[in-house]
């Protein structure tokens, strides 16, 4: 072979520039006190914080640093007789400079994991952490900030405005986790028009917010000009300080500022139901993938590929064929144990026969005093709601006369401590709001059937969820869920523990968000495989060139 032939052997990034940017961050998490952070923002347990944050991106360095050689090793692969003699590779190479949006529910692992994978195949990545998590948030600017090289990894913190700013800039990709509904604010109708108020809970619980407006023709051209008209601010900053977004739409209508007792997150749900009905304005909630939308419109801008991690409705379907208390347990670990309720993967709801479903919530009910005692809210072991405007939400389908006395276990609320115990429902109606939200909360709805089978057909009408849930010893029942049932991961006998295994790839399909991510797959997720065939000067037929006379013709 002609040295002209000689394949490189190396990827075509630096593999040991890689390694050591992860060798750093892997440094700068462990430097991380990070668990006060978390305890600021979500109260979250100390040991609950340091298992499903801090350990596991831990160990996500871990593992790349041990497979990293391996995946970005080009892979050979066959050639076909039409390219002969030839042969043929896979080159990984980074795909440049990629975004990194996370959410606020685990701050630290959604906004790091991500990361993890995009310097290891070689990027260069902004990450911009929620807002709804500020002081981890602001922990991570500062010590990636302080540790980090500035031109391999930058956090840029801030809210809608911020991210939408950057949502303008061309990247290389962008990766998203997060909603799922309301979660920065609220979403009013109003008469033919729609003006969605974003207030941020973090500036709101000192009494001021942000309010950012997402537009429609009725903003346009009846609210926006007399926000700048009334502020005075500059079209394009889109940002107020001070007021909540019930306040402004009262100024905007002419009303009085509501009075100061109103504009704390405490008064925000009964003022926005008091203008609601006098204005005839709905509030509502954000449909799922409402941001997810927002980010896959602005990446089409510059043809950006995106990857994005949603939420959805997560099932849980209980057999009666189970050992009843570890399940009970595992049900409990899998709800309020993780991040009371608060988490993507986390059971949204529980579907059971009617004749199984009094065993499982005695026995549930029985675990969760063993767990949390007697009063829940008070305890250390459970998370709290992450704002008021969470809390609003989740106490908004608790309110909902559709579940009018189907609470059977739990149901106290702490405004002020912003906490909600653990709580369980039993046959709620199809047209319940819990049952068309992801409840992402301390709320457990129990909905029966006649047969467990009838379970699949529930799931599969519905948008296809995150994670699906079956709890039960019979092999047949097992066959069928894998075969019938669709979500982006499923999990028997347990709930989200899929999450830790790096092998599998996690991530949602349809409505719960489309690529996957962890291990190798975080990997190739911020990676291009470049396709390279290599031919040497020899064997080159004459047949392929013109003139292409009969002689050659007779030879197809
Ligand atoms: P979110 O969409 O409100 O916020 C996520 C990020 O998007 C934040 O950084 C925020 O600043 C930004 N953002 C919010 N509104 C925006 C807008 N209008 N324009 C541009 N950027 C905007 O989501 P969240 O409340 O932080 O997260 C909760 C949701 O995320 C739930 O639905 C949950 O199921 C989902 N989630 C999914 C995963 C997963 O891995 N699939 C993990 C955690 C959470």
């Amino acid at each position: 072979m002609a040295s002209e032939d000689k394949k490189p052997k190396a990827a075509c990034f630096d593999g040991e520039a890689a390694r050591s940017l992860v060798t750093e961050l892997r440094k700068t998490i462990t430097r991380m006190t990070s668990i006060e952070a978390l305890r600021t923002d979500l109260s979250k347990p100390v040991l609950e914080a340091f298992v499903s944050e801090i350990a596991m991106l831990k160990s996500s360095c871990e593992f790349t640093l041990k497979q990293l050689k391996r995946w970005m090793v080009p892979e050979k692969v066959k050639t076909s007789i039409t390219t002969f003699p030839s042969s043929a590779e896979i080159v990984p190479e980074p795909l440049g400079v990629v975004l990194v949006i996370s959410a606020w529910n685990y701050p630290f692992l959604l906004s790091l994991d991500p990361v993890i994978g995009a310097i290891a195949a070689g990027n260069a990545v902004v990450l911009k952490p929620s807002e709804i998590a500020p002081a981890t948030s602001s922990l991570l600017a500062k010590l990636l900030g302080e540790y980090m090289d500035s031109s391999a990894v930058k956090v840029i913190e801030g809210a809608v405005p911020e991210t939408s700013a950057l949502l303008e800039q061309k990247w290389d990709k962008i990766f998203y986790t997060g909603c799922g509904f309301s979660t920065s604010g609220c979403h009013y109708e109003v008469g033919d028009g729609q003006l969605m108020c974003q207030s941020s809970p973090s500036s709101g619980v000192d009494g001021s917010r942000k309010i950012s407006f997402v537009g429609s023709k009725l903003e346009r051209e009846f609210f926006w000009p007399r926000v700048l008209e009334t502020f005075n601010t500059v079209d394009g900053d889109r940002e107020e300080e001070g007021f909540g977004c019930i306040e402004l739409l009262a100024v905007l209508l002419n009303w009085l500022v509501l009075p100061s007792e109103h504009a704390g997150h405490e008064g925000g749900c009964e003022v926005k139901s008091h203008i609601a009905w006098e204005l005839n304005i709905k509030p509502c909630f954000v449909g799922n993938g409402k941001v997810g939308r927002i980010v896959l419109a602005a990446a089409a801008k510059h043809l950006t590929p995106v990857g994005l991690e949603l939420g959805g409705k997560c099932p849980v379907i209980v057999d009666s064929n189970i050992n009843l208390i570890v399940t009970a347990r595992r049900i409990i670990a899998g709800k309020w144990g993780m991040n009371n309720g608060q988490a993507c993967i986390s059971a949204d709801h529980i579907i059971t026969t009617k004749d199984f479903a009094p065993k499982l919530i005695d026995a549930l009910k029985v675990e969760l005093v063993k767990f949390y005692g007697n009063e829940p809210l008070v305890s250390e072991d459970l998370s709290r709601i992450v704002s008021s405007n969470h809390f609003a939400r989740v106490t908004k389908l608790l309110d909902d006369d559709k579940v009018a006395g189907k609470i059977v276990h739990g149901g106290q609320k702490d405004q002020n401590n912003l906490k909600i115990a653990p709580t369980i429902l039993l046959d709620v109606p199809e047209d319940c709001l819990m049952m068309n939200e992801e409840i992402f909360g301390p709320l457990l709805p129990i909905v029966t059937v006649n047969n467990l089978e009838d379970s699949f057909n529930i799931i599969n009408s519905r948008e296809k969820p995150l994670a699906a849930y079956l709890f039960t010893t019979n092999k047949r029942l097992k066959e069928a869920f894998v075969k019938n049932v669709t979500a982006g991961g499923l999990l028997i006998n347990d709930i989200a523990l899929h999450i830790a295994n790096p092998y599998l790839p996690f991530g949602g399909v349809g409505e719960s968000g489309m690529g996957s991510y962890h291990g190798r797959f975080s990997f190739d997720t911020f990676t291009h495989k470049k396709a390279v065939l290599y031919r040497s000067f020899a064997g080159d037929a004459s047949a392929r060139y013109p003139p292409y006379t009969p002689g050659k013709l007779k030879l197809l």
